[in-house]
């Protein structure tokens, strides 16, 4: 069954230690930045930025609150991004069978990464400047050795969790029935779907407006018409 997350939002001070964990891991360098006005930092996700903790600020009366979301890579358990870049290049993309990962190769090389990106339900794929696809590996070579992702074995309040699917659902139940009274609005984001499960305690588009699968415009026309003529018999 591999591997799964679980992100618990209510439990995140939004401390970006998970953000760097995972930065220094992959060695990846610092991005260019701007004040937006929020604490979000680099705006967004990018070819050196696999894990990004968003702020999203709402009135809640007169008084601001924050929500905090840890976004990265859900590694689906059908990956569309994976069909995608293969109706590019074959085998660019491993969907590692232990673990359920979903790693992008050098292979991505090239490959339009906004067609990549309008296949992605979640809007994670990123390219770097030399043109190669990149997002999280679930830290694959740590967990291959037995360790746990970087980004999970940082986080100071129990927010990142990392474990067997079985335990990931069994721990999400538990959270959710916990915080269920307190937040008539606690969910799990398509937990059937992914490995990396979000626990939200209200509408998930306060998070993020691609928090949860469905809420975006949907697979490009244009990829769809590439498949409808070129896909390989
Ligand atoms: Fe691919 Fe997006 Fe799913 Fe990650 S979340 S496996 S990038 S489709
Ligand atoms: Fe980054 Fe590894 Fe966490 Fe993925 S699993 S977000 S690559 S630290
Ligand atoms: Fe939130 Fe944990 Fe990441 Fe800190 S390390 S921002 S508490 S998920």
């Amino acid at each position: 069954a591999g591997m799964s997350f679980l992100v618990d939002t209510s439990r995140c001070t939004a401390c970006r230690g998970c953000q760097m964990a995972c930065k220094s891991w992959n060695q990846n360098g610092a991005s260019m930045t701007k004040n937006l006005g929020t604490h979000q930092n680099p705006p967004d996700l990018d070819g050196n930025t696999f894990k990004l903790v968003r702020f999203s600020e709402h009135m809640k009366g007169a008084k601001p609150v924050w929500y905090f979301f840890a976004d990265q890579c859900r590694h689906c358990l059908e990956p569309p991004c994976k069909d995608a870049i293969e109706g590019y290049v074959d085998g660019a993309v491993i969907h590692d069978e232990d673990t359920g990962a979903v790693v992008y190769t050098e292979k991505t090389q090239g490959v339009p990464v906004d067609e990549v990106r309008a296949a992605c339900p979640y809007d994670i794929p990123r390219a770097r400047e030399d043109g190669t696809l990149v997002k999280c590996t679930m830290c694959i070579d740590r967990v291959k050795n037995g360790l746990k992702p970087a980004c999970v074995q940082v986080c100071p309040t129990g927010a990142m969790n990392f474990g067997t699917r079985d335990e990931m659902m069994a721990l999400a139940q538990e959270r959710l029935a916990a915080l269920k009274g307190k937040f008539p609005k606690a969910q799990l984001l398509d937990p059937d779907d992914v490995r990396t499960i979000y626990l939200v305690t209200d509408d998930p588009q306060m998070y993020h407006p691609y928090a949860v699968a469905g809420l975006r415009p949907g697979i490009s026309r244009k990829l769809a018409l590439r498949k409808l003529f070129w896909a390989p018999a």
